[in-house]
């Protein structure tokens, strides 16, 4: 085997220039080549007690698929890192690495730790790239579990249960599976064509989607269970219902929740000249949060046109819960920051359009329930934000159509599905997991809990029959 790599820094990934990929919605980096792959992954020293996978919420068997690198088996690495996580490709790209498998690499205790999520990005895309996508051929038991929603839950849960032989058919409200995969990470950080091809594999192996079907409107669980002889149903419908500010203007034209900002861009291919997109093309853009729906937000705001895009965030950088990358990639690509900023009314013209924003600055206080220190104005320091465009990013909560057309099913004060640890709910045969429980989180939580779900939707109907 080759040397061991000791260098302290992380092997570099190729990405576009900031101010040309401020203005294209390619994808800002390009990946490892297998040069770097090889070289980087002889940085990991193998160890014995694999910390790093302690990190990781599915498990990711991470020296094992290193080591196929290091042997030069990019499509054995792919497989081993398949046996817990089906969304490698994704995961690769937005998992944050630095909270979770890397934060806990030994490599990092004095130095950069191994690059986990990078060389995880190389292998999935090496096997794309080099591999006929292929059914696996599960043998099938005849029994039918329903799925509601097609985000990183119901697809990782929908393809664990395939694998188990179930006939698995996907809820989907919109017109594209993927979830927020889809239609909330935009194009030049998760191109949608990679989220494409993990879904086609999984219809490749027998899962059934089923678009622009609500479910708690076309179709309610009760009629899932009673007409179309489904055993089990697994809820991973997301948190998706934008929060509020509460200021005054905030129902002006031009002010829109980042969920919609998002799903107009990406749905609807802003990014694409060739689409007639109905989203404003702005000048000035305020966005109002600090974390990587605000970062999303702000820099799709500045890749349709906007010349000046601000981001209002009450807390400090240290405070900010958005991935430290996503920060710097905003940074460098001209976002402007307005940090210990607080927005206090959205102005308007006589014809309702937004003309400007209010704000106070902020201090920072003792810390609060969350832990963090709590902003407290500062009197006497308010100022106006000239912006035709505000961005509401400040958080989501579930939507209660589930809830309210699902008689038994108990949910919490914000609406969040109550499920114990193995993903069961209050009502026999229905599970749920995914941001539906813990509210907003990420996409490998949110793949792990669909895991989880299925492991123990599995367990429950293999007793229900016997
Ligand atoms: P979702 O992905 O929300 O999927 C739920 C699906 O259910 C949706 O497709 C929805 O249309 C569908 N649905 C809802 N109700 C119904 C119904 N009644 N009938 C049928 N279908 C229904 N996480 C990271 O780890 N890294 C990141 O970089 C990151 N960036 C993000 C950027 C943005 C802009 C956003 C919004 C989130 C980001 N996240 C990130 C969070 C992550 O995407 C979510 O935590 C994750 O997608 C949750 O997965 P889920 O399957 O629970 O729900
Ligand atoms: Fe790390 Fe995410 Fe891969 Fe797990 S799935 S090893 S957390 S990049
Ligand atoms: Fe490799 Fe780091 Fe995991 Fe050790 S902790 S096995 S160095 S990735």
């Amino acid at each position: 085997m080759a040397k061991r790599n000791m260098s302290p820094v992380k092997v570099e990934m190729p990405s576009q220039d900031p101010l040309v990929r401020a203005r294209n919605f390619k994808e800002v980096a390009s990946g490892y080549t297998e040069e770097m792959a090889r070289e980087e992954a002889l940085r990991c020293l193998q160890c014995k007690h694999r910390p790093c996978m302690d990190g990781c919420p599915v498990n990711v068997k991470i020296p094992e698929f290193i080591q196929l690198i290091n042997e030069g088996d990019y499509i054995a690495a792919n497989q081993k890192i398949l046996e817990t996580n089906v969304l490698p490709a994704v995961c690769g790209r937005v998992c944050p690495q630095e909270s979770q498998c890397e934060e806990l690499c030994v490599r990092g205790v004095k130095h950069e730790p191994v690059a986990i999520g990078r060389l995880e990005r190389f292998v999935a895309d090496y096997y794309r790239e080099h591999s006929e996508p292929k059914p696996h051929g599960y043998e099938k038991n005849g029994r039918k579990v329903a799925v509601v929603g097609s985000g990183p839950a119901g697809l990782s849960c929908a393809g664990d249960l395939t694998r188990m032989g179930y006939e698995v058919t996907i809820f989907e409200s919109l017109p594209e599976g993927g979830g927020v995969l889809v239609y909330g990470i935009p194009e030049f950080r998760l191109p949608n064509d990679i989220v494409k091809n993990e879904i086609n594999q999984l219809k490749l192996d027998g899962v059934k989607l089923e678009t622009n079907t609500i479910v708690g409107r076309s179709i309610t669980i009760d009629e899932l269970f009673d007409e179309y002889g489904y055993e089990a149903v697994f809820v991973g419908s997301g948190a998706g219902l934008p929060v509020f500010l509460g200021i005054p203007g905030e129902n002006s034209v031009g002010v829109y929740s980042a969920n919609e900002y998002l799903t107009r861009s990406n749905l609807m291919r802003a990014y694409d000249d060739r689409y007639d997109t109905p989203i404003r093309h702005s000048k000035r853009v305020a966005v109002v949060g600090g974390g990587n729906v605000a970062m999303d937000s702000a820099r799709t705001a500045l890749r349709i046109g906007a010349e000046k895009v601000y981001i209002v965030y009450r807390r400090s950088f240290d405070e900010m819960p958005a991935r430290i990358e996503e920060v710097h990639h905003a940074q460098e690509e001209g976002v402007i920051f307005n940090n210990l900023t607080n927005p206090t009314a959205i102005l308007h013209d006589e014809q309702g359009e937004v003309v400007g924003m209010t704000c106070i600055r902020m201090e920072l206080g003792e810390p609060d329930a969350s832990g963090r220190r709590r902003p407290i104005p500062v009197e006497g320091s308010e100022f106006t934000l000239e912006v035709d465009t505000v961005v509401i990013a400040v958080g989501t909560n579930p939507n209660p159509l589930i809830k309210s057309t699902t008689e038994g099913l108990d949910v919490t004060s914000w609406g969040g599905i109550i499920a114990d640890e193995h993903g069961a709910t209050s009502r026999e045969g229905i599970f749920a997991g995914g941001d539906a429980v813990t509210g907003a989180a990420t996409v490998i939580s949110a793949a792990g809990a669909g895991k989880v779900a299925a492991a123990a939707i599995d367990k429950y109907l293999k007793e229900k029959q016997s």
